[in-house]
């Protein structure tokens, strides 16, 4: 089994990467952005970000993320309230997963499929794919819906 520390040790390798291969330098800032979201359990809005690590700043977290996410290493989940949610990218931690996101509060958690359900998906998208001269790279599912707190 992998310990966190390697898992954190890949994160930061993966982001790093993706980062210098747009231009960009995986300046302090940013590695404790990346080191808060990867310590999260689920996407973060960016009051809860700036909550995790005192050394971040808002004005600086707002452009940080936006070269982020640019980048490939955070990706913005779409939800229905006016927060904007973020996590590390599945490029970046090799975790394939899904959300349940909480129509009333905002509210996001991930969740697995078997592996088995994840193939028949990957190759059904990949018929919808062709069929439409489309070349997928990947695949996003969110369900929407009621969280337990607010039913
Ligand atoms: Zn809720
Ligand atoms: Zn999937």
């Amino acid at each position: 089994m992998p310990t966190p520390t390697d898992r954190s040790a890949r994160i930061h390798e993966a982001a790093a990467e993706l980062l210098r291969a747009d231009g960009y330098r995986y300046t302090v800032a940013r590695r404790t952005i990346v080191a808060a979201l990867g310590d999260a359990g689920a996407p973060l809005t960016i009051p809860q970000l700036l909550a995790a690590d005192s050394r971040l700043v808002q004005s600086s977290t707002y452009r940080n993320l936006v070269i982020l996410e640019e980048a490939g290493v955070a990706s913005r989940v779409v939800t229905s309230d006016d927060h904007a949610r973020f996590e590390l990218d599945e490029r970046v931690t090799d975790h394939h997963h899904h959300h349940l996101i909480c129509l009333d509060c905002g509210d996001v958690r991930d969740f697995e499929l078997p592996a088995g359900i994840e193939r028949s998906l990957q190759a059904e998208f990949g018929r919808a794919s062709r069929a439409a001269m489309f070349r997928m790279e990947r695949h996003r599912i969110d369900l929407l819906g009621t969280c337990a707190g607010c039913s």
